[in-house]
């Protein structure tokens, strides 16, 4: 059986990733999403071991030094943000497709360590709606919504280090797209060896 795809997807907060995940993972049953551990403090309506496993400082620094996130990251406000490692590589092994819903400092060191990661940038239409976004979902203050802003244009900036970008303006369509980036995945050279294989074997046979 064939691993299954690792496809890491960032953008910039309030462009659409978690809805685009919610629709993928309704629509798609061999998905997985990684729920990552963080030390922010949940926000109203995330449930822990859902949204994010939600752990103190000593628990996430002990995870990280035993070895069990894949890659961790601290965002520009001190908060910590890591990926269990056991769960991603289960569910690979299984042959299941595994979402990470990360930033790009994490999306870097999992380049490094799994290269058949598969990068998609989630942009948002304009920089304006983006804006319009995160008001509207009303989730931060003011001043949090100007600093999430201010790293979107830096992240924006390395949207290049990705191998696809998905712009998120009709829903349906972003989503349709992410999809046919893990179908192209799953069609790649690499993952046909036992394919070619059979397919040699039987010409052997009837050939005999
Ligand atoms: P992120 O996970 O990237 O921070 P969210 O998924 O929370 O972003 O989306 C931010 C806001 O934008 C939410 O209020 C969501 O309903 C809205 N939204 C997401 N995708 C679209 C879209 N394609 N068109 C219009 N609004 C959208
Ligand atoms: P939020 O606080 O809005 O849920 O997430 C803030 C940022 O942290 C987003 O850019 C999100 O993609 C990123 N993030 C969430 N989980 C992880 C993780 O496990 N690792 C890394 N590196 N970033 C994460």
């Amino acid at each position: 059986m064939n691993k299954g795809c690792l496809l890491v997807l960032s953008g910039p907060s309030g462009c659409g990733k978690g809805t685009v995940v919610k629709r993928l993972l309704e629509r798609n049953p061999q998905l997985r999403l990684s729920v990552s551990m963080t030390t922010r403090s949940p926000r109203e309506g995330e449930e822990d071991g859902v949204s994010y496993h939600f752990v103190t400082q000593e628990a996430f620094d002990k995870t990280v030094e035993q070895g069990g996130a894949m890659e961790f990251a601290r965002c520009g406000n001190g908060d910590c943000y890591g990926t269990p490692a056991a769960p991603v590589k289960a569910w690979r092994q299984e042959g299941l497709d595994v979402l990470l819903e990360i930033d790009i400092q994490g999306y870097r060191q999992v380049k490094e360590k799994a290269p058949d990661a598969v990068g998609v940038f989630i942009m948002p239409p304009s920089f304006a709606e983006l804006s319009r976004r995160l008001y509207e979902r009303g989730t931060e203050s003011e001043e949090k919504i100007r600093q999430r802003l201010e790293t979107g244009k830096q992240e924006i900036r390395c949207a290049e280090e990705y191998d696809y970008m998905v712009v998120n303006d009709a829903l349906e369509e972003a989503v349709k797209q992410v999809e046919a980036i893990l179908l192209a995945e799953h069609a790649r050279m690499e993952e046909m060896r036992t394919i070619i294989e059979e397919v040699l074997n039987d010409a052997q046979t009837i050939s005999q």
